[in-house]
Protein backbone atom coordinates (compact mmCIF):
# COMPACT_ATOMS: atom_id res chain seq x y z
CA UNK A 1 0.00 0.00 0.00
CA UNK A 2 2.01 3.48 -1.21
CA UNK A 3 2.20 6.12 1.40
CA UNK A 4 0.00 9.21 0.18
CA UNK A 5 0.86 12.87 0.77
CA UNK A 6 -1.06 13.57 4.05
CA UNK A 7 -2.06 16.82 2.27
CA UNK A 8 -4.73 17.65 -0.34
CA UNK A 9 -4.14 17.18 -3.90
CA UNK A 10 -3.39 20.55 -5.72
CA UNK A 11 -3.90 21.19 -9.30
CA UNK A 12 -1.03 21.42 -11.81
CA UNK A 13 -1.74 22.71 -14.83
CA UNK A 14 0.27 20.60 -17.70
CA UNK A 15 0.21 22.92 -20.55
CA UNK A 16 2.26 26.25 -19.11
CA UNK A 17 5.71 26.85 -18.64
CA UNK A 18 7.93 28.18 -15.29
CA UNK A 19 8.06 31.67 -16.85
CA UNK A 20 4.21 31.54 -17.05
CA UNK A 21 3.61 31.04 -14.11
CA UNK A 22 5.95 33.55 -12.35
CA UNK A 23 5.06 36.40 -14.51
CA UNK A 24 1.92 36.14 -16.97
CA UNK A 25 -1.34 37.64 -16.37
CA UNK A 26 -2.95 34.19 -16.29
CA UNK A 27 -0.77 32.42 -13.93
CA UNK A 28 -2.49 29.90 -12.26
CA UNK A 29 -0.92 31.17 -9.12
CA UNK A 30 -2.63 34.39 -9.00
CA UNK A 31 0.07 37.63 -7.79
CA UNK A 32 -0.81 39.11 -4.63
CA UNK A 33 1.82 41.67 -4.02
CA UNK A 34 2.14 44.75 -6.76
CA UNK A 35 5.11 44.72 -9.29
CA UNK A 36 6.88 46.93 -7.20
CA UNK A 37 8.05 44.79 -4.48
CA UNK A 38 11.57 44.75 -4.04
CA UNK A 39 12.69 41.37 -4.91
CA UNK A 40 16.13 41.03 -4.85
CA UNK A 41 18.30 42.57 -2.56
CA UNK A 42 22.79 42.85 -3.24
CA UNK A 43 23.79 43.94 0.64
CA UNK A 44 27.35 44.22 -1.40
CA UNK A 45 26.51 46.88 -3.97
CA UNK A 46 22.99 47.92 -2.47
CA UNK A 47 21.87 46.88 -5.87
CA UNK A 48 18.73 45.88 -5.64
CA UNK A 49 15.18 44.70 -8.28
CA UNK A 50 11.67 45.22 -7.92
CA UNK A 51 9.29 42.40 -9.49
CA UNK A 52 8.74 44.12 -12.49
CA UNK A 53 12.35 45.31 -13.02
CA UNK A 54 13.15 41.84 -12.87
CA UNK A 55 10.75 40.78 -15.29
CA UNK A 56 11.72 43.45 -17.74
CA UNK A 57 15.85 42.44 -17.29
CA UNK A 58 15.40 38.80 -17.71
CA UNK A 59 13.09 39.36 -21.18
CA UNK A 60 15.94 41.83 -22.16
CA UNK A 61 18.30 38.87 -22.17
CA UNK A 62 16.06 36.00 -23.00
CA UNK A 63 15.08 37.85 -26.00
CA UNK A 64 18.93 38.73 -26.97
CA UNK A 65 19.95 35.18 -26.62
CA UNK A 66 17.03 34.35 -29.18
CA UNK A 67 17.48 37.43 -31.57
CA UNK A 68 21.47 37.99 -31.50
CA UNK A 69 22.62 34.10 -30.99
CA UNK A 70 19.86 32.59 -33.08
CA UNK A 71 19.22 30.63 -29.78
CA UNK A 72 17.19 27.46 -29.92
CA UNK A 73 14.67 26.04 -27.89
CA UNK A 74 16.77 22.83 -25.78
CA UNK A 75 20.00 24.83 -26.08
CA UNK A 76 22.15 24.40 -23.18
CA UNK A 77 23.43 27.11 -21.23
CA UNK A 78 26.02 26.34 -18.32
CA UNK A 79 26.72 28.80 -15.03
CA UNK A 80 29.41 29.00 -13.41
CA UNK A 81 29.19 31.84 -11.33
CA UNK A 82 28.89 32.45 -7.11
CA UNK A 83 25.30 33.87 -5.75
CA UNK A 84 24.63 37.10 -7.72
CA UNK A 85 21.62 38.99 -7.96
CA UNK A 86 22.52 38.84 -11.43
CA UNK A 87 22.12 34.38 -11.21
CA UNK A 88 17.81 35.16 -11.01
CA UNK A 89 18.15 37.63 -13.91
CA UNK A 90 19.96 35.21 -16.55
CA UNK A 91 17.84 32.22 -15.18
CA UNK A 92 14.54 33.30 -15.92
CA UNK A 93 15.64 34.91 -19.18
CA UNK A 94 17.25 31.61 -19.84
CA UNK A 95 14.15 29.97 -19.67
CA UNK A 96 11.85 32.74 -21.32
CA UNK A 97 14.40 31.76 -24.53
CA UNK A 98 13.65 28.11 -23.95
CA UNK A 99 17.23 27.80 -23.06
CA UNK A 100 17.99 24.61 -20.81
CA UNK A 101 19.88 25.72 -17.84
CA UNK A 102 22.92 23.80 -16.86
CA UNK A 103 24.83 25.30 -13.20
CA UNK A 104 28.10 23.88 -11.96
CA UNK A 105 29.93 24.75 -8.34
CA UNK A 106 32.11 27.89 -9.22
CA UNK A 107 34.67 26.23 -7.20
CA UNK A 108 35.00 23.53 -9.64
CA UNK A 109 38.50 22.90 -10.74
CA UNK A 110 38.47 23.32 -15.03
CA UNK A 111 39.05 19.49 -15.25
CA UNK A 112 35.39 19.25 -13.52
CA UNK A 113 33.90 21.89 -15.44
CA UNK A 114 35.27 20.78 -18.99
CA UNK A 115 33.11 17.32 -17.80
CA UNK A 116 29.79 19.26 -17.16
CA UNK A 117 30.46 21.45 -20.49
CA UNK A 118 31.39 18.67 -22.66
CA UNK A 119 28.98 16.10 -21.68
CA UNK A 120 26.08 18.62 -21.16
CA UNK A 121 27.27 19.61 -24.72
CA UNK A 122 26.65 23.36 -23.78
CA UNK A 123 26.44 26.14 -26.21
CA UNK A 124 27.59 29.50 -24.37
CA UNK A 125 28.79 29.80 -21.11
CA UNK A 126 28.11 32.48 -18.17
CA UNK A 127 30.53 32.93 -15.66
CA UNK A 128 31.91 35.73 -13.05
CA UNK A 129 35.26 37.73 -13.63
CA UNK A 130 36.27 36.01 -10.33
CA UNK A 131 36.16 32.49 -12.22
CA UNK A 132 36.93 33.55 -15.42
CA UNK A 133 40.47 31.89 -15.96
CA UNK A 134 38.99 28.79 -15.12
CA UNK A 135 36.17 29.00 -16.98
CA UNK A 136 38.51 29.64 -19.99
CA UNK A 137 40.63 26.95 -19.49
CA UNK A 138 37.71 24.67 -19.01
CA UNK A 139 35.91 26.01 -22.44
CA UNK A 140 39.47 25.03 -24.51
CA UNK A 141 39.38 22.15 -22.67
CA UNK A 142 36.04 21.11 -23.98
CA UNK A 143 36.23 22.82 -27.19
CA UNK A 144 33.38 25.68 -26.44
CA UNK A 145 34.62 28.90 -28.48
CA UNK A 146 35.87 31.60 -25.68
CA UNK A 147 33.36 34.27 -27.62
CA UNK A 148 30.65 31.89 -26.22
CA UNK A 149 31.99 33.25 -22.95
CA UNK A 150 29.46 36.11 -21.09
CA UNK A 151 30.11 37.64 -17.76
CA UNK A 152 27.83 38.82 -14.91
CA UNK A 153 28.36 41.32 -12.12
CA UNK A 154 29.16 45.37 -11.86
CA UNK A 155 33.49 44.38 -12.41
CA UNK A 156 34.18 45.79 -16.25
CA UNK A 157 37.73 44.62 -16.41
CA UNK A 158 37.28 41.96 -18.62
CA UNK A 159 36.50 44.25 -21.69
CA UNK A 160 37.30 40.97 -24.19
CA UNK A 161 34.42 38.97 -22.79
CA UNK A 162 30.97 40.66 -23.37
CA UNK A 163 28.42 41.00 -20.74
CA UNK A 164 25.37 39.47 -20.11
CA UNK A 165 23.27 42.25 -20.77
CA UNK A 166 24.74 43.18 -24.08
CA UNK A 167 22.63 41.05 -25.66
CA UNK A 168 18.91 42.46 -26.14
CA UNK A 169 13.95 40.17 -28.40
CA UNK A 170 11.15 37.89 -29.51
CA UNK A 171 9.28 34.67 -28.15
CA UNK A 172 9.57 30.94 -27.52
CA UNK A 173 6.88 27.97 -27.66
CA UNK A 174 7.68 25.36 -24.87
CA UNK A 175 6.37 22.64 -24.00
CA UNK A 176 6.66 22.13 -20.68
CA UNK A 177 6.33 18.50 -20.50
CA UNK A 178 9.18 17.26 -22.55
CA UNK A 179 11.06 20.97 -22.71
CA UNK A 180 13.70 21.29 -20.19
CA UNK A 181 14.23 24.03 -17.99
CA UNK A 182 17.51 22.53 -15.86
CA UNK A 183 20.07 20.25 -16.84
CA UNK A 184 21.82 20.03 -12.78
CA UNK A 185 24.61 17.30 -11.99
CA UNK A 186 24.21 15.09 -9.61
CA UNK A 187 26.02 11.26 -8.97
CA UNK A 188 22.76 9.86 -8.01
CA UNK A 189 22.97 6.18 -6.01
CA UNK A 190 26.50 5.47 -7.98
CA UNK A 191 29.67 6.40 -10.25
CA UNK A 192 29.99 9.83 -11.56
CA UNK A 193 28.43 12.87 -12.20
CA UNK A 194 25.12 12.62 -14.15
CA UNK A 195 22.92 14.75 -15.96
CA UNK A 196 19.67 15.22 -14.17
CA UNK A 197 17.16 16.11 -17.25
CA UNK A 198 14.03 18.34 -15.34
CA UNK A 199 11.49 19.95 -17.28
CA UNK A 200 9.41 23.00 -17.14
CA UNK A 201 6.89 20.71 -15.52
CA UNK A 202 8.89 18.93 -13.24
CA UNK A 203 10.00 22.42 -11.84
CA UNK A 204 6.65 24.13 -11.82
CA UNK A 205 4.78 21.38 -9.96
CA UNK A 206 7.89 21.24 -7.22
CA UNK A 207 6.83 25.16 -7.15
CA UNK A 208 3.73 24.81 -6.58
CA UNK A 209 4.53 22.03 -4.34
CA UNK A 210 6.37 23.72 -1.99
CA UNK A 211 3.80 27.25 -2.56
CA UNK A 212 1.14 25.22 -1.37
CA UNK A 213 2.56 24.41 2.03
CA UNK A 214 5.50 26.87 2.32
CA UNK A 215 3.75 29.66 0.50
CA UNK A 216 1.10 29.82 3.61
CA UNK A 217 3.80 30.08 5.97
CA UNK A 218 5.60 33.19 4.86
CA UNK A 219 3.12 36.29 3.62
CA UNK A 220 5.12 38.14 1.37
CA UNK A 221 4.41 41.66 3.33
CA UNK A 222 6.36 40.67 5.99
CA UNK A 223 9.12 38.06 4.29
CA UNK A 224 12.61 38.80 4.10
CA UNK A 225 14.80 35.64 2.68
CA UNK A 226 18.46 35.68 3.35
CA UNK A 227 20.31 33.44 0.98
CA UNK A 228 23.21 31.81 0.80
CA UNK A 229 22.34 28.36 -0.53
CA UNK A 230 24.34 28.22 -3.78
CA UNK A 231 22.13 28.79 -6.70
CA UNK A 232 23.82 26.06 -8.91
CA UNK A 233 22.38 23.09 -6.39
CA UNK A 234 18.72 22.36 -6.83
CA UNK A 235 17.94 23.59 -3.09
CA UNK A 236 19.06 26.85 -3.45
CA UNK A 237 17.29 27.18 -6.99
CA UNK A 238 14.24 26.30 -6.48
CA UNK A 239 13.83 27.53 -2.61
CA UNK A 240 15.91 30.50 -2.76
CA UNK A 241 15.27 31.97 -6.35
CA UNK A 242 12.35 30.82 -7.55
CA UNK A 243 9.96 30.37 -4.51
CA UNK A 244 11.07 33.69 -3.92
CA UNK A 245 10.18 35.38 -7.28
CA UNK A 246 6.50 33.36 -6.89
CA UNK A 247 5.88 34.02 -3.53
CA UNK A 248 6.70 37.79 -3.52
CA UNK A 249 9.33 37.65 -1.03
CA UNK A 250 12.76 40.00 -0.64
CA UNK A 251 15.95 37.77 -1.37
CA UNK A 252 18.78 39.22 -0.01
CA UNK A 253 21.63 37.70 -1.84
CA UNK A 254 24.92 37.01 -0.13
CA UNK A 255 27.72 35.72 -2.34
CA UNK A 256 29.53 32.64 0.06
CA UNK A 257 28.49 31.76 3.49
CA UNK A 258 30.48 33.69 6.06
CA UNK A 259 28.43 33.78 9.67
CA UNK A 260 29.59 37.62 10.51
CA UNK A 261 27.59 38.77 7.15
CA UNK A 262 24.76 36.54 7.41
CA UNK A 263 24.52 37.83 11.04
CA UNK A 264 24.87 41.27 10.10
CA UNK A 265 22.44 41.03 7.26
CA UNK A 266 19.61 39.25 9.62
CA UNK A 267 19.91 42.35 11.74
CA UNK A 268 19.70 45.13 8.83
CA UNK A 269 17.27 43.54 6.51
CA UNK A 270 15.25 41.98 9.09
CA UNK A 271 15.52 38.86 7.82
CA UNK A 272 12.22 36.31 8.44
CA UNK A 273 13.68 33.11 7.74
CA UNK A 274 15.94 31.30 5.38
CA UNK A 275 17.02 27.88 4.35
CA UNK A 276 20.31 26.49 5.05
CA UNK A 277 22.19 23.40 5.32
CA UNK A 278 23.03 21.57 8.62
CA UNK A 279 26.50 22.79 9.54
CA UNK A 280 25.21 26.49 9.70
CA UNK A 281 22.73 25.42 12.02
CA UNK A 282 25.77 24.17 13.73
CA UNK A 283 26.90 27.76 13.37
CA UNK A 284 23.63 29.32 14.95
CA UNK A 285 24.16 27.07 17.93
CA UNK A 286 28.49 28.03 18.13
CA UNK A 287 29.17 31.05 17.02
CA UNK A 288 30.71 33.65 18.99
CA UNK A 289 29.18 35.91 17.62
CA UNK A 290 25.84 35.02 17.81
CA UNK A 291 24.54 36.99 20.33
CA UNK A 292 26.03 40.28 19.57
CA UNK A 293 23.41 41.04 16.78
CA UNK A 294 19.46 41.41 17.34
CA UNK A 295 18.01 38.47 15.46
CA UNK A 296 14.70 38.86 16.92
CA UNK A 297 13.32 39.44 13.27
CA UNK A 298 14.23 35.79 12.34
CA UNK A 299 10.81 33.61 13.05
CA UNK A 300 12.41 29.83 11.58
CA UNK A 301 15.43 28.64 10.20
CA UNK A 302 14.84 25.54 7.48
CA UNK A 303 17.78 22.88 7.56
CA UNK A 304 17.67 20.68 4.30
CA UNK A 305 20.62 18.85 2.23
CA UNK A 306 21.60 16.23 4.91
CA UNK A 307 20.45 14.63 7.72
CA UNK A 308 20.17 17.17 11.02
CA UNK A 309 19.52 15.40 14.40
CA UNK A 310 17.04 16.99 17.28
CA UNK A 311 19.82 17.87 19.23
CA UNK A 312 21.44 20.28 17.28
CA UNK A 313 17.82 21.91 17.11
CA UNK A 314 17.02 22.12 20.60
CA UNK A 315 20.48 23.45 21.10
CA UNK A 316 19.65 26.50 18.26
CA UNK A 317 16.33 27.12 20.26
CA UNK A 318 18.01 27.49 24.00
CA UNK A 319 20.58 29.93 22.76
CA UNK A 320 18.84 31.53 20.13
CA UNK A 321 14.98 30.95 20.21
CA UNK A 322 14.60 30.32 17.02
CA UNK A 323 13.00 26.75 15.55
CA UNK A 324 14.62 24.91 13.10
CA UNK A 325 12.34 22.94 10.82
CA UNK A 326 13.85 20.84 8.74
CA UNK A 327 13.20 19.44 4.96
CA UNK A 328 14.35 16.72 2.34
CA UNK A 329 14.83 16.25 -1.15
CA UNK A 330 16.93 15.27 -4.38
CA UNK A 331 18.49 16.37 -7.39
CA UNK A 332 16.08 14.11 -8.81
CA UNK A 333 12.89 14.99 -7.28
CA UNK A 334 13.48 18.63 -8.47
CA UNK A 335 13.70 18.92 -5.18
CA UNK A 336 11.05 19.01 -2.34
CA UNK A 337 10.28 15.72 -1.49
CA UNK A 338 8.98 16.38 2.00
CA UNK A 339 9.30 19.43 4.41
CA UNK A 340 7.93 20.26 8.13
CA UNK A 341 5.47 23.06 8.71
CA UNK A 342 6.32 25.90 11.46
CA UNK A 343 5.04 24.26 15.06
CA UNK A 344 5.19 20.94 13.26
CA UNK A 345 8.38 19.49 15.94
CA UNK A 346 6.31 19.21 18.99
CA UNK A 347 7.27 15.35 19.51
CA UNK A 348 8.75 15.57 15.24
CA UNK A 349 12.27 16.95 16.26
CA UNK A 350 14.83 15.38 13.78
CA UNK A 351 11.76 15.01 11.16
CA UNK A 352 11.70 15.70 7.46
CA UNK A 353 8.38 16.67 7.64
CA UNK A 354 5.27 15.40 5.42
CA UNK A 355 5.11 14.08 1.93
CA UNK A 356 4.56 17.09 -0.56
CA UNK A 357 1.08 17.50 -2.27
CA UNK A 358 0.61 14.47 -5.66
CA UNK A 359 3.58 12.66 -4.24
CA UNK A 360 3.54 9.10 -3.24
CA UNK A 361 6.22 6.81 -1.20
CA UNK A 362 6.40 3.36 -0.98
CA UNK A 363 8.75 1.69 1.33
CA UNK A 364 10.84 -1.18 0.18
CA UNK A 365 13.40 -3.91 2.32
CA UNK A 366 16.66 -3.16 1.13
CA UNK A 367 17.86 -6.85 1.47
CA UNK A 368 14.35 -8.91 0.55
CA UNK A 369 12.86 -6.14 -2.12
CA UNK A 370 9.58 -6.75 -0.67
CA UNK A 371 7.71 -3.88 0.20
CA UNK A 372 7.12 -3.20 3.99
CA UNK A 373 3.60 -2.77 5.19
CA UNK A 374 4.05 -2.19 9.04
CA UNK A 375 3.24 1.04 10.91
CA UNK A 376 6.56 2.99 12.38
CA UNK A 377 7.96 1.45 8.79
CA UNK A 378 11.25 1.71 7.47
CA UNK A 379 12.72 1.08 4.14
CA UNK A 380 14.36 2.78 1.04
CA UNK A 381 12.72 5.22 -0.27
CA UNK A 382 10.72 4.87 -3.46
CA UNK A 383 8.79 8.17 -5.12
CA UNK A 384 6.46 9.18 -7.62
CA UNK A 385 4.95 12.50 -8.63
CA UNK A 386 4.92 15.17 -10.91
CA UNK A 387 8.35 16.72 -9.63
CA UNK A 388 10.27 13.64 -10.39
CA UNK A 389 12.61 12.69 -13.73
CA UNK A 390 12.33 10.76 -15.91
CA UNK A 391 16.13 8.91 -16.33
CA UNK A 392 19.26 10.82 -16.47
CA UNK A 393 20.65 12.36 -19.78
CA UNK A 394 21.82 10.28 -22.17
CA UNK A 395 22.75 7.58 -19.59
CA UNK A 396 19.77 4.35 -20.41
CA UNK A 397 22.58 2.06 -18.62
CA UNK A 398 20.84 3.66 -15.64
CA UNK A 399 17.29 2.52 -15.80
CA UNK A 400 18.46 0.56 -12.34
CA UNK A 401 17.25 3.63 -10.31
CA UNK A 402 13.66 2.90 -10.99
CA UNK A 403 11.30 0.34 -9.99
CA UNK A 404 8.13 -1.13 -10.87
CA UNK A 405 5.69 -2.51 -8.50
CA UNK A 406 2.78 -5.16 -9.25
CA UNK A 407 0.67 -2.61 -11.15
CA UNK A 408 3.47 -1.75 -13.40
CA UNK A 409 3.90 1.46 -12.40
CA UNK A 410 7.21 2.43 -12.22
CA UNK A 411 8.90 4.63 -9.38
CA UNK A 412 12.46 6.52 -8.60
CA UNK A 413 14.42 4.87 -6.28
CA UNK A 414 16.10 7.18 -4.05
CA UNK A 415 18.91 5.22 -2.24
CA UNK A 416 17.64 6.75 1.12
CA UNK A 417 16.48 4.40 4.02
CA UNK A 418 13.64 6.63 5.90
CA UNK A 419 10.87 5.85 8.32
CA UNK A 420 7.42 6.84 8.52
CA UNK A 421 5.10 7.23 11.25
CA UNK A 422 1.54 6.95 11.76
CA UNK A 423 0.79 10.64 11.15
CA UNK A 424 3.06 10.59 8.00
CA UNK A 425 6.08 11.92 9.21
CA UNK A 426 9.20 11.09 7.43
CA UNK A 427 12.45 10.53 9.18
CA UNK A 428 15.78 9.67 6.92
CA UNK A 429 17.19 6.89 8.77
CA UNK A 430 20.30 6.16 6.71
CA UNK A 431 21.90 6.08 3.09
CA UNK A 432 21.98 2.79 1.21
CA UNK A 433 23.67 4.72 -1.87
CA UNK A 434 26.99 5.68 -2.34
CA UNK A 435 26.92 9.37 -2.11
CA UNK A 436 28.86 11.64 0.30
CA UNK A 437 27.82 15.07 1.56
CA UNK A 438 29.78 17.44 2.63
CA UNK A 439 28.11 20.64 3.83
CA UNK A 440 25.18 19.56 1.82
CA UNK A 441 27.43 19.84 -1.00
CA UNK A 442 27.51 15.68 -2.82
CA UNK A 443 30.69 14.00 -3.41
CA UNK A 444 30.68 11.33 -5.92
CA UNK A 445 33.18 8.44 -4.21
CA UNK A 446 33.78 6.94 -7.65
CA UNK A 447 35.40 10.05 -9.22
CA UNK A 448 37.92 10.30 -6.07
CA UNK A 449 38.70 6.44 -6.20
CA UNK A 450 39.18 7.07 -10.13
CA UNK A 451 41.97 10.00 -9.32
CA UNK A 452 43.63 7.84 -6.78
CA UNK A 453 44.17 5.30 -8.88
CA UNK A 454 45.58 7.54 -11.03
CA UNK A 455 48.59 7.68 -8.43
CA UNK A 456 51.96 5.40 -9.42
CA UNK A 457 51.73 3.84 -5.81
CA UNK A 458 48.13 2.97 -5.45
CA UNK A 459 47.12 -0.10 -6.20
CA UNK A 460 43.24 -0.06 -5.17
CA UNK A 461 40.78 2.55 -3.34
CA UNK A 462 37.76 2.61 -1.71
CA UNK A 463 36.36 6.32 -0.47
CA UNK A 464 33.69 6.64 2.35
CA UNK A 465 31.67 9.54 4.20
CA UNK A 466 32.57 9.45 7.96
CA UNK A 467 30.68 10.67 10.39
CA UNK A 468 31.89 14.30 12.04
CA UNK A 469 29.80 15.28 14.80
CA UNK A 470 31.70 18.59 15.68
CA UNK A 471 31.07 19.70 12.52
CA UNK A 472 27.78 18.86 12.03
CA UNK A 473 28.40 16.72 8.78
CA UNK A 474 29.88 13.97 6.75
CA UNK A 475 33.81 13.66 5.35
CA UNK A 476 34.94 11.61 3.00
CA UNK A 477 37.95 9.29 3.95
CA UNK A 478 39.73 6.96 1.68
CA UNK A 479 41.13 3.38 2.60
CA UNK A 480 43.64 2.85 -0.01
CA UNK A 481 45.77 -0.55 -0.98
CA UNK A 482 49.59 0.64 -1.77
CA UNK A 483 51.75 -1.23 -4.34
CA UNK A 484 54.06 -3.70 -3.09
CA UNK A 485 57.46 -2.12 -1.76
CA UNK A 486 55.48 0.86 -0.51
CA UNK A 487 55.55 2.22 2.99
CA UNK A 488 52.85 2.96 4.91
CA UNK A 489 53.62 6.20 6.26
CA UNK A 490 51.86 9.34 7.16
CA UNK A 491 53.65 11.50 4.46
CA UNK A 492 52.58 8.82 2.26
CA UNK A 493 48.91 9.29 3.31
CA UNK A 494 49.49 13.35 2.96
CA UNK A 495 51.04 12.93 -0.23
CA UNK A 496 47.75 11.35 -1.65
CA UNK A 497 45.69 13.35 0.06
CA UNK A 498 47.14 16.81 -1.98
CA UNK A 499 47.00 14.61 -5.08
CA UNK A 500 43.41 14.57 -4.87
CA UNK A 501 43.08 18.21 -3.04
CA UNK A 502 45.01 19.38 -6.82
CA UNK A 503 42.21 17.69 -9.36
CA UNK A 504 38.85 18.58 -7.24
CA UNK A 505 36.90 21.35 -5.90
CA UNK A 506 37.48 22.15 -2.43
CA UNK A 507 34.12 19.99 -0.80
CA UNK A 508 35.47 17.01 -2.62
CA UNK A 509 39.26 17.06 -0.47
CA UNK A 510 39.96 13.97 1.45
CA UNK A 511 39.15 15.79 4.54
CA UNK A 512 39.12 12.26 6.50
CA UNK A 513 42.55 11.33 5.46
CA UNK A 514 43.89 7.81 3.62
CA UNK A 515 44.10 5.09 5.47
CA UNK A 516 46.02 2.05 4.35
CA UNK A 517 44.44 -1.29 4.09
CA UNK A 518 45.07 -5.06 2.59
CA UNK A 519 42.79 -4.72 0.56
CA UNK A 520 38.84 -3.45 -0.43
CA UNK A 521 36.00 -5.12 0.23
CA UNK A 522 34.37 -6.18 -3.30
CA UNK A 523 31.68 -8.35 -4.38
CA UNK A 524 32.83 -11.32 -6.46
CA UNK A 525 32.08 -9.89 -9.92
CA UNK A 526 34.35 -6.60 -8.91
CA UNK A 527 32.43 -4.23 -7.30
CA UNK A 528 33.45 -1.94 -4.14
CA UNK A 529 31.29 -2.76 -1.58
CA UNK A 530 31.60 0.50 0.39
CA UNK A 531 28.38 -0.59 2.44
CA UNK A 532 30.84 -3.03 4.56
CA UNK A 533 33.52 -0.46 4.56
CA UNK A 534 31.32 1.97 6.25
CA UNK A 535 29.77 -1.36 8.80
CA UNK A 536 33.78 -2.12 9.26
CA UNK A 537 34.71 1.70 10.34
CA UNK A 538 31.68 2.21 12.75
CA UNK A 539 32.19 -1.22 14.28
CA UNK A 540 35.94 -0.60 14.77
CA UNK A 541 35.01 3.26 16.15
CA UNK A 542 32.75 1.75 18.69
CA UNK A 543 35.56 -0.38 20.20
CA UNK A 544 38.10 2.51 20.17
P1 LIG B 1 21.19 16.23 -3.85
O1 LIG B 1 20.79 15.57 -5.10
O2 LIG B 1 22.55 16.84 -3.87
O3 LIG B 1 20.14 17.19 -3.39
O4 LIG B 1 21.30 15.10 -2.72
C1 LIG B 1 20.17 14.37 -2.31
C2 LIG B 1 20.52 13.54 -1.11
O5 LIG B 1 20.79 14.39 0.03
C3 LIG B 1 19.38 12.67 -0.64
O6 LIG B 1 19.25 11.50 -1.42
C4 LIG B 1 19.77 12.38 0.79
O7 LIG B 1 20.71 11.34 0.88
C5 LIG B 1 20.42 13.70 1.23
N1 LIG B 1 19.46 14.53 1.99
C6 LIG B 1 18.76 15.58 1.58
N2 LIG B 1 18.00 16.09 2.57
C7 LIG B 1 18.22 15.32 3.66
C8 LIG B 1 17.73 15.30 5.02
N3 LIG B 1 16.89 16.21 5.50
N4 LIG B 1 18.18 14.31 5.83
C9 LIG B 1 19.04 13.37 5.39
N5 LIG B 1 19.55 13.34 4.14
C10 LIG B 1 19.15 14.30 3.28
Amino acid sequence: MPIKSTYPPINIPENIDLWALLFSHDSPCKREFPPTKEILTCPITGQSYTWSALRDAALAFGNGLVEKWQWEKGDVLAFYTPNSIDTPIITLGALYSGATISPSNPLYHPRELAFQLSDSKAKSLITHPSCLSTAVEAAMKSGLPLNRILLLGPDESHPEFSHYTSLSTNSVSISPKSDLAFLVYSSGTTGLPKGVPITHFNTLSNLLQAFSTEGRQFPWESSVQLAILPFFHIYGLTCCVLLSILSGWQLVILPRFDMVSVLNSIQKYKVTFMYVPPPVILAFSQHPDVDKYDLSSLRVLHSGAAPLGGELIKRVWERVGVPVKQGYGLSETNAVVCCQEIGDWEGKMGSAGRLMPNMEGRLVDVETGEEVMTEGREGELWLRGPNVFAGYYNRRDQEGVFGVDEEGRRWFKTGDVVRVDGEGNFWVVERVKELIKYNGYPVPPAELEGILLTHPDVLDACVIGIEDKGLATEVPRAYVVLREGIARTPIKSQELVDHVTKQVAPHKKLRGGVHFVDQVPKSPSGKILRRIMREQTKRKARQE
